[in-house]
């Protein structure tokens, strides 16, 4: 599976766990909505140069709701983390809705960011936009 391949080459041993609220782990360790949407009605894909995270958001429409939203990450725990907390903020809402997710919503969601993790927030928050652009 595309998601194994994915996790299976993050996560180094020596990432120290503990700065990480059990929110955020427990959307690293269970992730929602993990995958891609087969013919999305939208696709958007970034990579943040400060760690070599990438993050990949599908999306599909019914009316204009999002009726499923998949992630698919690479990268640091942080960033696997907001990308399915990410996906869960805006499944179900309407497109714009989902544009007034803010890194706060996301912060929130997690239980919080180390100040060293925030580009995580950001790149998520960042691919939404773009995703929600182009639909
Ligand atoms: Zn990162």
């Amino acid at each position: 599976m595309v998601r194994s391949e994915y996790r299976e080459s993050t996560a180094p041993s020596n990432y120290n766990y503990r700065v990480y609220s059990p929110e955020l782990l427990d959307h690293f360790q269970n992730p929602r909505n993990a995958g891609q949407i087969a013919n999305p009605d939208s696709r958007a894909r970034l990579e943040n140069p400060v760690c070599g995270d990438i993050l990949e958001l599908t999306l599909k429409l019914e009316g204009d709701r999002i009726a499923d939203i998949r992630f698919r990450a690479k990268g640091c725990v942080p960033s696997m983390a907001c990308g399915s907390a990410i996906t869960e903020l805006a499944k179900g809402q309407t497109i714009e809705a989902a544009r007034q997710i803010k890194r706060e919503h996301l912060l929130q969601k997690v239980g919080g960011l180390p100040e060293a993790s925030s580009h995580a927030a950001a790149l998520a928050v960042e691919v939404l936009v773009l995703l929600l652009r182009n639909s």
